[in-house]
């Protein structure tokens, strides 16, 4: 068989297989990133998590890629090993994190270990034995908009200035200390500050990307089914859930926050074009979303509800929402980011990339996975708990 070209980074340079660390591999992103780099690439992947169950259809013996993929089993926070698998690697990405909102106001001490502290080894591992490190971060630092402080109605509001995300000049704004819900981003935030300072006066190579709200297959779980009954996850699994059992979508403070969406495939782009482009990724700071596919949770919520009726074939219910408190979905401490829109110059002209999908096309395949995927166990729960 003739051998295939070689592929080639964005400076025209022959790509050379990587062996990455991806710790939190077997996350939402990571299941991702897995495949991507098994189905297209020739890297390698230490792939370090507690839990599989996202890429047990990638660990199966016997495939293709199968010598270029191992799972690790491990916690990072009490785990000796992982120092050993950073040292042979070319790459780190650290993944693994708490990330749902309704833990941060809940469990603000596992939040801050998990998000900062039990980041902290990866850092000196990676700094004492000159690793490349790649470092997930959220779009959560920036917090509140500026123009969140102006009054209902001002002028200002509309000017980009005052809610524009950018990576060089936006500060982070977070709300007082009692407000529990950013103990999340401060914790993103003082890592991210390490990392930098690493990079500053140690000659660290790193990049940070801040995510901003990557949805897809497989992201979170739905209670009762692959996760707890009692835990909440993000919105996007909230709803589907909601869906699933024919109950309305609760709007959290009448669902007026504001959020940009992205499918998680176009983002998935963006990360490899990081891994296989270092000089144009190492010390940069990334914003990755989608500014065009903005809404506010409630035109979301209006938006998969029409979106599931027609995948599924299920008739649109009549009340289709319910406005609930904040207090009451996530008790106290919760607060939220009004409006998150990503500036997208740094990533355009590092990596030469832009989003695709359009928040209609990426919820046909997300809500058609959902429905495929749960419907029919979400029914089965529910005949449970009404028998017992
Ligand atoms: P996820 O919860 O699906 O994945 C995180 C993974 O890390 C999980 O599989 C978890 O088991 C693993 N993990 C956590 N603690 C660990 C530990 N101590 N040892 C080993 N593994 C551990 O979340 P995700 O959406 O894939 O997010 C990945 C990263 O991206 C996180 O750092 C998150 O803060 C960031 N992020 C994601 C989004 C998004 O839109 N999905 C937005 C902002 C930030
Ligand atoms: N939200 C909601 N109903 C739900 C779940 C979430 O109204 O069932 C809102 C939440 O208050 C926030 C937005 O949806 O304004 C996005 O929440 P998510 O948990 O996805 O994470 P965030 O974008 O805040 O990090």
């Amino acid at each position: 068989a003739g051998m295939a070209a070689p592929r080639l980074n964005l400076d025209g340079d022959v790509i050379k297989p990587l062996k990455i660390c991806m710790i939190g591999a077997g996350g939402f992103i990571g299941s991702h990133l897995c495949e991507k780099l098994m189905y297209e690439t020739d890297h390698s992947v230490l792939a370090v998590d507690i839990y599989s169950d996202k890429i047990n259809h990638l660990l199966q013996p016997g495939q293709k890629w199968s010598d270029r993929i191992e799972f690790h089993k491990l916690n990072i926070k009490n785990d000796s090993r992982l120092e050993g698998l950073v040292k042979v690697s070319d790459l780190v990405i650290n993944l693994a994190a708490i990330c749902t909102p309704a833990d941060y106001n809940t469990r603000p001490l596992d939040t801050i270990y998990s998000n900062f502290v039990d980041a902290l080894p990866v850092v000196q591992y990676c700094r004492e034995n000159k690793i490349r490190l790649i470092h997930f971060s959220t779009c959560e630092v920036y917090g509140k908009t500026i123009g969140s402080f102006l009054p209902p109605g001002h002028p200002l509001k509309q000017d980009p200035a005052f809610y524009m995300l950018k990576e060089d000049e936006t500060p982070c704004i977070f709300g007082s200390i009692d407000k529990q819900r950013w103990s999340y981003a401060c914790a993103k935030q003082l890592i991210e500050r390490l990392v930098y300072a690493e990079g500053a006066e140690n000659g660290l190579e790193f990049s940070i990307v801040r995510p901003f709200n990557w949805i897809g297959p497989r992201m979170d779980f739905i209670p009762g089914v692959d996760g707890p009954q009692d835990s909440v996850p993000r919105v996007l699994a909230c709803f589907s859930n909601n869906l699933m059992k024919g109950e309305p979508l609760k709007l959290v403070e009448g669902g007026k926050s504001q959020r940009t969406f992205i499918y998680i495939k176009d983002a998935i782009d963006v990360v490899q074009r990081m891994i296989e482009n270092p000089s144009r990724a190492n010390g940069q700071i990334f914003n990755v979303g989608n500014p065009y596919n903005e809404v506010t949770v409630r035109e979301l919520a209006e938006l998969m509800t029409d979106v599931y009726c027609k995948v599924s074939g299920q008739k649109r219910p009549e009340q289709a929402t319910i406005d609930v408190t904040g207090m009451e979905f996530y008790g106290p401490g919760y607060d939220d980011s009004d409006k998150r829109i990503p500036d997208m110059t740094i990533v355009k002209k590092q990596l030469e990339w832009e989003p695709k999908t359009s928040l209609y096309d990426l919820m046909e395949s997300t809500l058609t996975y959902q429905h495929a995927t749960y419907a029919e166990a979400v029914k089965r729960s529910m005949s449970k708990t009404t028998v017992n």
